[in-house]
């Protein structure tokens, strides 16, 4: 990643820090009814596995638990798993008892944007037992595990280095360590490192499991007051303006929410690139420094936002997650206004071939035009 390195802040100071990079980010859609098919999979019920078993991701689970016999479980009596859950309807939670973290396996886990207390239990476990943690920056990561007293031997995992270090963590998890992935901030491979070496890590076998937490565009969504029921990850925008417009372009009529990631020095330029090109009227969110001593949450129209961010110069500094409702639905279209067209191909080809012609020139459902082109045809 280009650009200065943000801290972690500390739970006493409140966060102040703030990660301050760029980069090409990862984009990815969320949609309330992609979550809800993935939970009604399967069973029907909810997928926690049991207590000391990763979730069935491929072939590896069996080699991982074997493993794990073998050598992570057996010192650590006091992790045993107890079978106890908490059963509501299609939920099953696992009372969440320390379960052992397996050998042979690859743990991506997320960690703190801003204040150091939010970290799960379950990712202070996996950091405390790991034989390894690769780190994006190895400094930020120090400061965190000294914090929670973790003595963990960490390596350094980045951009610049993943493809060659994946084949490390390969050979490591081969000879039955325990890994952790963790980036400066958040989840693991969400604008960050982590994908090429969780692609690798599967296609070598082993498994990989997930320990969730922080995100910013997770975090800002959830305080974000905007009812939106889909929304679409874009990460960063391109660094060149030409880009930028273009790729805006490309968003401006998507109906879903649109959630962008920015840094400060980028701040400015971006939201009049988004007023420019989805136009003054649609409502933004602008969240910043989420979890830090100054964080923001403030909702205005694309068109009075930078007026906003100038009128402060304290506003531009931090981290930015910057969420754009979504498009208005645009008004279905007057099957006359393609009278023309339909009135010129009738003139010159058979009914049913001027249909699918207009139907492919117009994108408007097959019947409508049909229709159109025999009251038409009648009146001609
Ligand atoms: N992996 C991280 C995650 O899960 O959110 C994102 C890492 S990305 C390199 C860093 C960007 O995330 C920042 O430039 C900012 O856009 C956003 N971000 C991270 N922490 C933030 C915070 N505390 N408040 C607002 N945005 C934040």
């Amino acid at each position: 990643m280009a650009g200065a390195k943000g801290r972690v802040s500390t739970a006493s100071d409140g966060g102040t820090g703030g990660a301050t990079r760029g980069g090409a980010g990862r984009s990815g859609v969320g949609t309330a009814e992609a979550f809800g098919a993935e939970g009604a999979a399967g069973t029907g019920r909810g997928t926690v596995a049991p207590p000391g078993l990763p979730p069935d991701n491929g072939v590896v689970v069996q080699a991982a638990t074997a493993s794990s016999n073998a050598i992570g479980a057996a010192p650590r009596a006091h992790l045993k798993p107890k079978v106890r859950a908490i059963e509501k309807g299609n939920i099953v939670m696992t009372r969440g008892e320390p379960s052992p973290v397996l050998a042979r396996t690859l743990y991506v886990v997320a960690t703190p944007i801003g204040n150091l207390r939010d970290i799960t239990l379950r990712a202070l476990d996996v950091l405390g037992e790991a034989d390894i943690i690769a780190a994006e920056d190895t400094r930020i990561t120090a400061t965190l595990t000294s914090h929670y007293g973790i003595k963990g031997r960490l390596a350094a995992l980045h951009a610049h280095n993943e493809r060659q270090r994946a084949d490390e963590v390969i050979a490591w998890l081969a000879g039955g360590k325990r890994v952790a992935l963790v980036t400066d901030a958040g989840t693991p491979a969400i604008s960050d490192p982590g994908a090429t070496l969780v692609r690798a890590v599967i296609d070598a076998g082993f498994a990989v499991v997930p320990i969730p937490g922080p995100s910013a565009v997770i975090a800002a969504l959830s305080a974000s007051g905007l009812a939106a029921a889909q929304w679409l990850f874009c990460g960063f925008l391109p660094a060149t303006a030409s880009a930028r417009a273009r790729q805006i372009d490309r968003l401006r009529n998507f109906g879903c929410a649109l959630v962008f990631y920015e840094a400060p020095h980028r701040i400015a330029a971006t939201l009049d690139a988004l007023a420019a090109s989805l136009g003054p009227e649609r409502q933004l969110v602008i969240a910043r420094e989420l979890t830090k001593r100054f964080e923001t949450i403030h909702r205005i129209a694309l068109g009075d936002a930078a007026a906003w961010l100038a009128a402060d110069p304290d506003r531009n500094r931090g981290e930015f997650v910057l969420i754009v409702e979504p498009a208005a639905p645009s008004p279905p279209v007057e099957i006359e206004s393609h009278d023309a067209l339909l009135s010129a191909l009738l003139a010159e080809l058979p009914l049913a071939q001027a249909v699918r012609i207009a139907v492919a020139a117009t994108a408007v459902a097959k019947n409508r035009i049909y229709e159109r082109a025999l009251a038409l045809k009648k009146a001609s």
